[in-house]
């Protein structure tokens, strides 16, 4: 508790609780168990606009349980993805959640990536990620036999997991220690004021500290609760496409591309999911809505936000390439399945089972037209906001709550 009322207002209607988490998705769900187990008679509600939990970014991702290969030494995503990862293993065990350790390649496929693939070497190093090892091509093929390369990292601890499940399985917990868990529960506007009000339409809820994790509408909230507009949030569509099943297994694990170091986005990678379905992808195509699982959707207020952020025209001046090459693998299931057969030479169009999906990225892209690459949170008093929480989030979730946690209650 964070401000001081005495007892007597503590136990006046309305109720005034100790924590309000904004959003159902892992970050706020993970948030909410973090402080119940720290605070076991707390009173905590968790407020989520959708009938359900998962409905965004934590029910339509990729499912990697990340290494923590990828990122900038000494970064939360570093950090917290490290830890998250075994956090979220522990979890995954102790609640008999469907995952598996399969491992990942990521894979070098010409001379002028393997000083790239050196960089990422270096950073998985500096990040401590467990059992990572650089290999040769022919102990690629022993790993994954229809994968092809020069080099690759190999990252045994990489993973998978049903991320629709943990949330599914957090809401159980969180409901079973008596926390108000409200679906269908817009949250208009929060007012940092002392204590904090958080605005519905279905009334104010009053709270003395207040985490929102809105995931792609957090600077929406932020703003209203006269934050910054910098950095905002700018939508980034993933486009998955299905591969038919085979007798022999397709792979034993995720292969991936050596990154783009420019881009905060890791390449079209195949991956195998809990299910025993795999899939191609994601692409990352900027989009007109955040909430673009279909390609037409469109929505004016989001596409208004997006081109009216100076940092979007910037973004477009600097990777305009990269984005015609989006647009093209969003067009051409041929040049989609081109990217994923730089690495899998045997891959074809009469490999597609002909579903597809598609999941969209909240990515932080700063007036300066900078793709936000670290976790970002703000504060104002007793309410934070999480403003960029992107890929690998899912994985890092419990360890991100514990990092929200220590901030707002001011412990290390
Ligand atoms: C295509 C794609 C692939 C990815 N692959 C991976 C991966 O393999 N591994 C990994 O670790 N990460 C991955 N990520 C990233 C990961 O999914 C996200 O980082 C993570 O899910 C973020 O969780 P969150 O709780 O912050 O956001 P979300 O899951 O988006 O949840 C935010 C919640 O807030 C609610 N909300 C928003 N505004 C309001 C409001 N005003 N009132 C009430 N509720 C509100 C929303 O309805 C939503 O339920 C991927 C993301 C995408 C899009």
């Amino acid at each position: 508790m964070c401000c001081a009322l005495s007892p007597r207002l503590r136990t006046m209607t309305p109720p005034i609780h100790d924590l309000a988490v904004v959003g159902a998705g892992i970050v706020g769900l993970a948030v909410a168990r973090e402080w119940m187990s720290r605070r076991p008679a707390d009173s905590v509600a968790v407020l989520e606009r959708e009938a359900e939990a998962a409905c965004h970014q934590t029910g339509h991702n990729s499912g990697v349980v990340h290494g923590g290969i990828y990122y900038q030494p000494g970064s939360l995503k570093a950090r917290l993805c490290v830890e998250g990862a075994r956090s979220m293993y522990e979890y995954c065990e102790h609640h008999s959640i469907r995952h598996e350790r399969c491992g990942k390649l990521i894979v070098a496929v010409s001379s002028d990536e393997l000083g790239r693939l050196d960089d990422l070497e270096a950073r998985g190093i500096a990040n401590a990620v467990p059992g990572l090892r650089r290999i040769r091509a022919d102990e690629i093929t022993e790993i994954e036999p229809n994968a092809a390369g020069l080099q690759a990292l190999h990252a045994p601890n990489t993973g998978i997991v049903d991320y629709p499940a943990v949330a599914r399985t957090l809401v159980g917990e969180l409901t079973a220690r008596g926390v108000d868990v409200r679906f269908g529960t817009a949250v208009d506007a929060i007012d940092a004021a002392s204590p904090p009000v958080v605005h519905t339409a279905a009334g104010p809820v009053w709270a003395h500290t207040v985490i929102a994790c809105a995931g792609l509408w957090a600077d929406r909230l932020a703003r209203r609760a006269g934050a910054a507009r910098d950095p905002q949030i700018v939508p980034f569509r993933g486009g998955y496409l299905g591969l038919t099943r085979t007798r022999q297994p397709r792979l034993n694990g995720m292969i991936y591309p050596v990154p783009d170091p420019e881009l905060p986005f890791l390449g079209v990678h195949i991956t195998k999911h809990v299910t025993g379905d795999v899939t191609l992808g994601p692409t990352a195509m900027m989009v007109a809505a955040r909430d673009a699982y279909s390609l037409r959707r469109f929505s004016w207020r989001d596409s208004w936000e997006t081109l009216s952020w100076p940092g979007t025209w910037r973004v477009g001046r600097r990777y305009w390439r990269v984005g015609l090459g989006e647009i093209r693998m969003a067009a051409s299931r041929r040049a989609f399945v081109a990217a994923a057969a730089r690495y899998m030479p045997s891959l074809s169009l009469d490999d597609l089972d002909g579903t597809s999906h598609a999941g969209v990225r909240a990515q932080a892209v700063g007036r300066d037209g900078a793709l936000v690459d670290d976790f970002v949170i703000s504060r104002d008093g007793a309410v934070a906001h999480v403003r960029n929480a992107p890929s690998p989030a899912a994985t890092s979730a419990f360890a991100l709550a514990r990092e929200l946690v220590d901030r707002v209650t001011g412990t290390p």
